[in-house]
């Protein structure tokens, strides 16, 4: 046996596929419509090879600089990759992240907004991006507040002209998750945002019955990470 290696990925994956496709069905959602990214931050190539090469094109990583050293080669071999940042950007790292994501979950702040947009007028590069809303009002956490988050929704689409699709949300880890999901998707539907990014490995399938159409999935594929104090 060989418990975190190759045959452990492959099969967990299939597990979260399924429960995925089971929760989809059981909220009366189409087979599909939720979107698997898979979470890799600390993991190395070998790690994320068994998910690559069961057919996974998504993926989330936490931090800009492992991203750069991690993706170039994987993408070479495997080219419809669509990498997401879920950890928090700092306007200095705008052009890397630029260069390298394709799906932005972190938009939270005026500053950033900007930065972006003066970014994307030097590039022909369109990351999606996605707000995130910190639903729990946990002082240490990033995220814009739920009741600034129209405003801020708004300064982003008309003044700096970004292409927001969607929000995001990680709960407080001691709450139930479902208020946070709704609040959420509810942010969303009022301004007219199609992405909903709800649900990590411990409640992914609430996700999927809240509306998500994306849920990160980490450690339920590829383990537990060596340091969780470094790893959200
Ligand atoms: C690490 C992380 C995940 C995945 O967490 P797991 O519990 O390992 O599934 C999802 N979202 C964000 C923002 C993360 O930082």
């Amino acid at each position: 046996m060989d418990p975190s290696g190759k045959n452990h990925v492959a099969e967990a994956l299939q597990m979260v596929r399924a429960r995925i496709a089971r929760s989809e069905q059981d909220a009366g959602r189409l087979p599909g419509s939720v979107q698997l990214v898979c979470v890799t931050k600390t993991k190395s190539a070998d790690d994320i090879m068994p998910a690559l090469e069961a057919g996974e094109q998504i993926f989330g990583e936490n931090r800009v600089q492992e991203a750069q050293k991690k993706w170039p080669d994987l993408r070479s071999r495997f080219p419809r990759i669509e990498l997401h940042l879920i950890g928090p950007l700092q306007t200095n790292k705008v052009r890397e992240a630029v260069a390298v994501f394709d799906v932005i979950e972190t938009l939270d702040r005026p500053r950033l907004a900007e930065a972006l947009a003066k970014e994307l007028q030097t590039t022909d590069r369109r990351p999606e991006l996605y707000i995130e809303v910190n639903t729990g009002r946990e002082p240490q956490k990033a995220g814009i507040l739920p009741e600034d988050a129209d405003d801020f929704i708004a300064f982003c689409r008309e003044t700096c002209a970004l292409p927001v699709t969607g929000l995001m949300c990680i709960p407080p880890a001691d709450e139930q998750a479902s208020p946070h999901f709704a609040l959420l998707s509810t942010i969303a539907r009022r301004n007219g945002l199609t992405k909903l990014s709800m649900g990590m490995s411990a409640d992914y399938e609430l996700g999927v019955q809240l509306g998500a159409t994306h849920v990160r999935v980490g450690s339920a594929i590829f383990g537990a990470r060596p340091d969780p104090a470094k790893s959200t």
